[in-house]
């Protein structure tokens, strides 16, 4: 899950986005591991706030929004690796929608010429790279019953998929591929 989701205090400036679903209610039935990319890279709270930029060469960077010169590029994608390779038993990811590192599709990724663009956050597009068959969903995605009941589904079947295969003779159809 991305910390500030959990009510961690990790955002740039030190606020949170807490779910109360998630700790009042998802934390009662499974177990909940936070990570929250940019402090994993050394960032500090509070931070500069970062965004996605498009360069000309098409190739996505990780700017400040009040200084460009400032790229965490590399910085952030080495901690994205480094939590990635511990993801071990992972049966299923919550991040925060419209962060540059945490947003599963619609971080604000403007590039030259052509207006504001949306793409996936660094580490949700490094995740998907790495695990393509993980569920993967933001908060946005769970704020009705049904994005919430779709979701444990999928997590429900990778589990099973991921502890168990060969008791699986029917097949259940991973995320994506139902
Ligand atoms: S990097 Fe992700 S977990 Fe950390 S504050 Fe931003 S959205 Fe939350």
């Amino acid at each position: 899950m991305s910390a500030c989701l959990l009510g961690e205090k990790v955002r740039y400036d030190g606020s949170d986005r807490r779910l109360p679903w998630l700790t009042e209610i998802l934390s009662g039935h499974c177990g909940l591991q936070s990570i929250c990319p940019e402090v994993e890279a050394g960032l500090g709270v509070p931070r500069p706030p970062v965004r996605l930029l498009r360069e000309p060469t098409g190739e996505i960077r990780v700017r400040g929004v009040d200084d460009p010169s400032l790229d965490v590029t590399d910085r952030l994608q080495d901690a994205c690796r480094s939590l990635l390779d511990r993801f071990e038993g992972v049966d299923g990811v919550i991040l925060k929608s419209r962060s540059p590192s945490c947003a599963v599709d619609d971080a604000p990724c403007p590039g030259p010429g052509d207006g504001e663009g949306r793409c996936p956050g660094l580490f949700a597009r490094m995740c998907r790279q790495r695990y393509p068959d993980l569920p993967l969903i933001d908060e946005r995605g769970l704020a009705s019953e049904a994005g919430k009941v779709g979701f444990l589904i999928q997590v429900f079947r990778y589990r099973c998929r991921r502890l168990r295969p060969s008791a699986d003779p029917a097949g259940w159809p991973l995320p994506g591929k139902a």
